[in-house]
């Protein structure tokens, strides 16, 4: 339909007009597939026509698209859709809850449900079903009826500049061999699939629009996230999950999952599908999925996973090709194979999302019901202790105030109320200043911020490695002290709405700057300063900084910051290494396989103000490499990717190959010449065996042999001890603390040789949170190299861990900044 006549159609006074209609196509129809203009357009389209249809722009994407929700309930709750919001906000913190105000809203009030669609760009079946099933419910009689008693909360797209991403490639090849097949870029500017692991971290703008939606206005009581998985298995996962349960999950959660699930899947086998299993890959251990933290905020939090198709086109697969289990109880009937369709997996998500809005209306009081209890019984725990309280101590206290102001802000945007101490006081028997944060346990929101907060102990279940990572503890993460109280006391406590750090300065006079680079925020000068072309110094553990800009840059970074200077008039003496007067020259390496550490690492640079220079295969491949850069970072890949990409068959030649051979030898000529190269994780074994160092990656064959005896760490948080390193201190570990904790993902350990040297190793017992099988094996390697290559300055530096893991690592991201800013010749 042309604009024209849509606004033809929207003056007038007419019904809403049906998905088919607008777009010229049934959403789901084989080959056709609606970009965001269309699907927002539809639905503002819908929401003009039809009183039961609310659209509300919540923000703007990373890419400037804006970012909506959808209501839908009856007319008069449309009216009344404020004071419904006030009374959500009472159910969900029952201490402000009287026993009579909570009679009154339970006698009016609807339950509100969330469903989100699409969060993943190639799972785009629900940002197509969300169309349909908006109409239908504005408009079906039968549906109509239910509105009074439910709020139907819907985001069509939670990433619609990944779905224009993913259209528009799938329209450009159509057609061709390429017909659905993978993207050479991430559909997600900055971090890919990785959005949806952002949930408690926040750091992107759209997790950051719906976490404030539903946790400070909205606080559904069950939200639905609507996924695709891989294509050869069962035609749809619901609910119950796998074993293990969080031990934060009140069971009434884990129950109530349960429920929801059962009622989709009885609703999908009575519509005659075939194919819906329980009990599958997914389970209910990770925090930090969109499924998964609204269950610490006592909402019920369902995922449901459809088998994938190519995009827009149908796959056809013999019942012998799908890895499907026999008929059980979790499967009560297995899918015949055949040809599936985008079609088919709209149908299926309709059928999943209209039984939960009816399991909603319909068990409406049951619901408000459970919320409120959940949110007592968390107030409850707390106050039974174990623990009373969390304690943040003052940032005095911290070596990163502006990772303690961080981590902080992270537990308030998720809705934890955080305090700040007023006076001195003492809890457990220890003294804490006043500026000290404390996070109470009594609080509705309790069990996100302790399993934030706490060591995750993870135990499998026959064997079965965690869905997603198995450890995450804020604290250890991003390198700040967190104190547990388990007995009451008194404080003079004020509730922050956040955290801000209080400014740092430049102390002493003079005009030579002596920074200890023990935070971030140092980071970001110290590359402020380079790009300014002012002089900087290693000087034992502490940077030397001269220039006429230095004073003004340095006096506001620190006054932002929070870290302090020191000025001098002249210059200590034994400055060691020269002085440095300009921003390295630094490639970040992109490879055309979509990936996600690569855009990370990209993100961090541009939160801190490091400038990079984006290399792509071609680039690297024609040489003379060190002409241009001085530091070249390689992301975490495999090595084998990393030299072969993706295999022309499957993605345009432009984009195929990866950096074979001739980029390869570029990369060694490059270091050679005297250049940087910074490996992160499985980059690493690209460069010990292209550049022949005096490295073994100890961990490389753990792939192959029996399960049983491999070593195995999927997600978690190890301890590593800096230093026994002989001669000067590596530039890569200046101002860390002397132990340090790193976030490992099925990473690398090293054993090296001189030249090369450990700059950290794993002591005795290095598991701090998650889980490790053999964690003995990595005691006494190293996490952390650095190799000199040749007679002319080269270096490698090779990250065993992830020193910008998701963002999150605050902890660890100096010594990648350290990489960057100070280690090149
Ligand atoms: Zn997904």
């Amino acid at each position: 339909m042309t604009p024209l006549l849509l606004l033809a159609l929207l003056q007038t006074a007419e019904p809403p007009i049906r998905p088919s209609v607008a777009l010229g196509f049934e959403p789901g129809a084989d080959s056709s597939l609606a970009d965001w203009k269309q699907v927002s357009g539809y639905l503002n389209a819908l929401a003009q026509r039809s009183p039961n249809v609310r659209v509300d722009t919540l923000g703007r994407t990373t890419e400037g698209r804006p970012f909506l929700l959808v209501s839908i309930t009856s007319p008069a709750n449309q009216q009344r859709l404020a004071d419904i919001k006030r009374a959500q906000a009472l159910l969900a913190d029952p201490r402000r809850l009287s026993d009579t105000a909570l009679a009154r809203i339970r006698n009016s009030q609807p339950a509100v449900i969330l469903i989100s669609n699409n969060i993943h760009s190639t799972e785009v079946a629900s940002s197509q079903m969300g169309m349909t099933l908006a109409y239908r419910l504005a408009t079906d009689p039968e549906w109509r009826s239910l509105l009074d008693s439910v709020v139907v909360l819907m985001i069509p797209s939670m990433n619609p500049d990944g779905l224009d991403t993913v259209v528009s490639w799938y329209r450009r090849y159509k057609g061709t061999r390429y017909e659905g097949g993978p993207l050479p870029w991430l559909y997600h500017k900055y971090i890919g699939h990785d959005n949806n692991r952002d949930w408690f971290m926040l750091t992107q703008v759209e997790t950051r629009l719906v976490t404030r939606m539903l946790y400070k206005e909205w606080f559904p009581e069950i939200v639905y996230d609507v996924h695709q998985m891989g294509s050869n298995g069962v035609r749809l996962f619901v609910p119950p999950f796998q074993d293990p349960v969080n031990p934060n999950l009140d069971p009434a959660i884990v129950s109530g999952i349960n429920l929801v699930g059962a009622q989709m899947a009885a609703a999908l086998y009575d519509a005659g599908m075939t194919g819906i299993a329980h009990q599958q890959t997914y389970d209910l251990w990770w925090h930090g999925g969109f499924r998964s933290t609204p269950t610490r905020h006592n909402m019920i939090g369902i995922l449901t996973e459809a088998a994938s198709t190519r995009l827009g086109s149908p796959i056809t697969l013999a019942l012998d090709s799908v890895r499907q289990p026999t008929r059980g109880v979790n499967y009560p009937e297995p899918w015949p194979g055949g040809t599936w369709h985008l079609g088919d997996i709209v149908r299926y998500e309709l059928i999943a999302s209209q039984s939960l809005v009816r399991l909603a209306a319909r068990d409406r009081a049951n619901i408000i019901d459970r919320f409120v209890a959940l949110g007592r019984r968390e107030v409850e725990a707390g106050l039974a202790g174990n623990p009373f309280a969390y304690i943040l101590p003052s940032s005095a206290e911290q070596r990163d105030p502006e990772a303690w102001a961080a981590l902080a802000n992270v537990l308030a945007a998720g809705g934890v109320e955080v305090y700040r101490a007023a006076e001195a006081f003492s809890a457990d028997g220890q003294r804490y200043a006043a500026g000290s944060l404390v996070i109470p346990m009594a609080q509705p929101y309790r069990a996100h911020a302790k399993d934030l907060l706490e060591p995750q102990h993870y135990t499998p279940v026959n064997d079965r490695p965690p869905y997603d990572v198995a450890g995450w503890t804020l604290p250890f993460t991003m390198g700040v002290r967190a104190e547990v109280v388990n007995a009451p006391f008194t404080a003079n406590l004020v509730k922050v709405d956040s955290v801000v750090v209080t400014p740092g300065r430049i102390e002493g006079s003079g005009d030579v700057f002596i920074l200890r680079n023990r935070t971030n925020g140092e980071s970001r000068a110290v590359a402020q300063l380079l790009a300014a072309g002012q002089s900087v110094t290693m000087l034992g553990d502490s940077l030397v900084v001269r220039g006429p800009r230095a004073r003004a840059i340095l006096s506001e970074q620190a006054a932002r910051h929070g870290f302090t200077v020191t000025a001098a008039r002249e210059a200590p003496v034994g400055a060691t290494g020269k002085a440095r007067q300009r921003l390295p020259r630094i490639g970040l390496y992109q490879p055309w396989t979509g990936n996600i550490d690569e855009g990370w690492t990209r993100w961090l640079f541009e939160q801190y103000g490091v400038g990079y220079t984006t290399l792509h295969d071609a680039d690297v491949r024609k040489g003379g490499l060190r002409q241009r850069f001085d530091v070249i970072v390689l992301p975490d890949a495999d090595g084998g990717s990393l030299d072969r990409g993706v295999d022309s068959t499957r993605i345009p030649l432009q984009y195929a190959g990866g950096l074979g051979e001739s980029g390869a030898g570029a990369v060694s000529e490059f270091v050679r010449g005297g250049g940087t190269l910074v490996c992160l994780d499985g980059s690493s074994n690209f460069a010990i065996a292209h550049l022949n160092l005096p490295v073994v990656n100890v961990l490389a064959g753990e792939a192959s042999g029996p399960q049983v005896l491999r070593f195995y760490a999927p997600g978690s948080i190890f301890g590593t001890v800096l230093g026994g390193v002989e001669g000067a201190r590596s530039p890569v570990t200046l101002g860390v603390a002397d132990s340090l904790q790193v976030y490992f993902e099925n990473s690398a350990a090293f054993t090296v040789s001189a030249p090369a040297r450990a700059l950290a190793t794993y002591p005795a017992q290095p598991l701090r949170s998650g889980y490790a099988r053999f964690q003995e094996r990595l005691v006494g390697k190293a996490a952390l190299v650095e190799a000199p290559v040749g007679s002319r300055g080269g270096r490698v530096i090779l990250f065993g861990f992830r020193p910008q893991f998701r963002g999150q690592t605050h902890g660890t991201f100096k010594l990648l900044f350290n990489a960057v800013l100070l280690a090149a010749p």
